[in-house]
């Protein structure tokens, strides 16, 4: 369930912004390529697809947060499954980098729709940004986390690069390897936010009206 009218008065309801996730979401070029497996759990383009859908039906928000009360940067988004809604730092949707952050926050969205809530933090957060870096590769991005704008951090810039080592796997031979997972896992734990994420769990509950199916 979104927010409540009194809730959502912090933030900004944008129609535009709103559409645009949805379409990013719903992109059709996506459909024969994009496809993320990490450990047991799989995304793929039909299941952004139906994100895209519920956001269109109202059934999922998409907040813009220009006080930063949720999300901390302009190149950041956050997935509440709580509240089933989005938040997010920007409102261009036009550069390839914040769709990829909705991509991202989608990835969180479709585990809660699925009520993946055996999920722990720290695998939701990997497939997530595996997907992020996938949508990269499909829209023609060749390069590596280096030349990923805004990426200033050292440790930000190893995990990057681990989760473009198993898209790419992914990508040129439909699979990927334990190794290369924990590669990401242990560059994910690097970086403080996700320190403690292995052994903790959201409540992945599923989204109201929208079929798990
Ligand atoms: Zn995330």
């Amino acid at each position: 369930m979104p927010l409540t009218a009194a809730q959502s008065a912090a933030f900004t309801v944008s129609p535009t912004l709103t559409r645009a996730a949805a379409g990013a979401l719903t992109d059709a070029t996506l459909s024969s390529r994009f496809d993320v497996w990490f450990g047991a759990i799989n995304v793929t383009a039909t299941d952004l697809q139906k994100i895209g859908w519920a956001i269109n039906e109202g059934k999922i928000g998409v907040y813009y947060d220009p006080s930063f009360l949720i999300v901390k940067s302009v190149q950041e988004g956050f997935y509440s499954p709580a509240v089933d809604s989005f938040f997010l730092g920007f409102t261009d949707t036009s550069s390839m980098w914040n769709r990829g952050i909705i991509v991202h926050e989608a990835v969180h969205a479709v585990n809660d729709m699925y009520s993946r809530a055996w999920l722990n933090k720290l695998d939701n957060e990997a497939l997530a940004f595996v997907a992020y870096v996938m949508y990269a590769r499909i829209k023609g991005f060749k390069g590596k986390a280096a030349d990923i704008p805004g990426v200033v951090n050292d440790k930000a810039q190893a995990m990057l690069d681990a989760a473009f080592a198993v898209a790419d796997a992914m990508l040129t031979s439909r699979t990927t390897s334990t190794t290369l997972e924990d590669t990401l896992r242990k560059a994910l734990k690097e970086l403080k936010p996700y320190r403690t994420f292995q052994r903790e769990y959201d409540s992945l509950d599923g989204i109201p009206g929208v079929a798990e199916g």
